[in-house]
């Protein structure tokens, strides 16, 4: 527990004097930032639509059982097969199996978080199986042998230049390319690796329940390859990706692609509800769909901290947040990161590890003031300050010390004993943590009691 609190404030402090890390991040979020009007503006009121999404994602949580069922049912009837994964562990089991079956050496994967969370790629490695990224930011990260920044914008923290030089040192290119240039290397030796590869992994933005598909958004086009060319289709999702209709993309899709990129829709949206059909030219032989619970369901237990499972991971949430924008998305060490991250990490990875991160946040409000389905996400950030002290999970010095302030501000005779520079001196001392990056807290030079006896006695002049 110490060691993630430790290199959690030692990497805060690094990140956060980093000048040039803080240009880059300020320079693509303020890109972010001036292009998320265009897309709000498809919406004659898009408070309504995020009001709306909310609540379809509601139902859809309340019902979770049955609506997972209703998928299972539709999509085996389309030849589809569903894998219900109690956490990482066995969702790699039956990627390993699958894998195995068919003497798959190459791998292709679009951008998914969850199988980041799963740590997927480390697991194929270890059985002898290259997995290529395939989505260029994910690509990037994949060749610095970095996990990725931000949920929507995995290089984020990078800039043209700083790809340009990984580029030359990974891949022998000449220095100095544009972005153009640097996309048509990737997609050149990547074209390749959709040819070679036996399997192709997903995630899913939406399960969809009532068509027995799965929907996948993006801008290139390289999820759409990978699981169309490959003869066997991976998807993992975890559980609570879960629509109830296919009519309820008509508000999803135009909403994520707003709220993550600022566009009105993503350019390749794809719907897939099973493998190749009899009389279909393309398509996979087979189609796994690994529905991931890995800690959801703990959070779905939690009456007040399930509408953290409405998250459609748009990133809106990270862009807005101070302290996101300050110590970056590496700095968390967590897969999903900033006040989405903070807030459900806790519950999926446990609270004693992970309640620090419920700290690392002003409390502005500016998450659940940007976020797509109005999750209040800095409720449930001290939401999780509170458990965590329910649950006994302050440190013994904290507790003392919160005890003895306890006894001390309730005690008339104590407040109004010793001058203001003893009070200072001793609060200093009994919340060190509180001093070490703020100022110092400062009693007034007078009590209550004098500044009131004070007030009276002019009152009465
Ligand atoms: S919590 Fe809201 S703003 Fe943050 S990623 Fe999820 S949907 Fe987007």
């Amino acid at each position: 527990m110490a060691d993630n609190v430790g290199t959690f404030l030692a990497k805060s402090t690094v990140r956060a004097a980093d000048l040039e890390h803080r240009r880059k991040i300020n320079f693509n979020i303020g890109k972010y930032d001036a292009v998320v009007p265009m897309g709000k503006a498809q919406f004659n009121d898009v408070d309504l639509v995020r009001r709306r999404a909310k609540n379809v994602k509601w139902k859809a949580l309340e019902t979770l059982d049955q609506r997972l069922e209703e998928f299972e049912a539709n999509l085996v009837r389309r030849g589809g097969n569903v894998i219900w994964a109690q956490d990482a562990e066995e969702a790699l089991r039956a990627i390993g199996e699958i894998c195995r079956r068919h003497r798959c050496k190459t791998l292709v994967k679009s951008k998914s978080m969850v199988t980041e969370e799963i740590h997927l790629n480390r697991f194929l490695e270890e059985n002898g199986i290259e997995s290529v990224e395939t989505d260029l930011g994910e690509y990037i990260q994949q060749l610095d042998g970095e996990p990725p920044y931000h949920i929507v914008t995995p290089a984020m923290h990078k800039s043209k230049e700083d790809v340009a030089r990984l580029f030359t040192e990974k891949l022998n290119t000449p220095p100095g390319l544009s972005p153009e240039e640097l996309t048509l290397v990737a997609r050149e030796r990547l074209r390749a690796k959709y040819t070679e590869a036996e399997v192709g992994v997903t995630g899913a933005n939406f399960i969809i329940a009532d068509i027995g598909g799965v929907a996948v958004t993006e801008n290139e086009g390289n999820a759409r390859l990978s699981l169309s060319w490959p003869k066997v289709h991976i998807v993992v999702a975890g559980i609570e990706k879960v629509l109830p209709s296919i009519d309820d993309l008509a508000l999803f899709w135009p909403l994520l692609a707003t709220y993550g990129t600022g566009q009105k829709v993503t350019v390749y949206n794809s719907i897939i509800s099973g493998p190749r059909q009899p009389g279909e030219m393309d398509g996979p032989e087979e189609m796994h769909v690994i529905l991931l619970d890995n800690g959801r369901t703990n959070i779905l237990a939690d009456a007040k901290a399930r509408e953290s499972l409405y998250c459609i991971r748009c990133g809106a949430c990270l862009n807005a947040c101070p302290v996101y924008k300050n110590i970056g998305g590496h700095t968390y060490g967590t897969t999903y990161s900033g006040p989405i991250g903070s807030v459900i990490t806790p519950h999926l990875s446990g609270l004693g590890e992970w309640k620090h991160l419920s700290h690392a946040s002003s409390l502005c409000g500016n998450c659940t003031e940007v976020c797509a389905v109005k999750i209040n996400l800095h409720e449930l950030l001290l939401k999780n300050r509170y458990d965590a002290t329910q649950e006994g999970h302050q440190g013994r010095a904290e507790r003392m010390a919160w005890k003895m302030w306890r006894i001390a501000s309730l005690n008339r005779w104590m407040m109004n004993s010793g001058s203001a520079r003893i009070k200072n001196w001793v609060v200093s001392r009994l919340f060190k943590g509180w001093s070490a990056h703020r100022q110092e807290l400062q009693f007034p030079a007078k009590t209550f009691n004098q500044q009131w006896r004070e007030r009276r006695r002019t009152a009465e002049a």
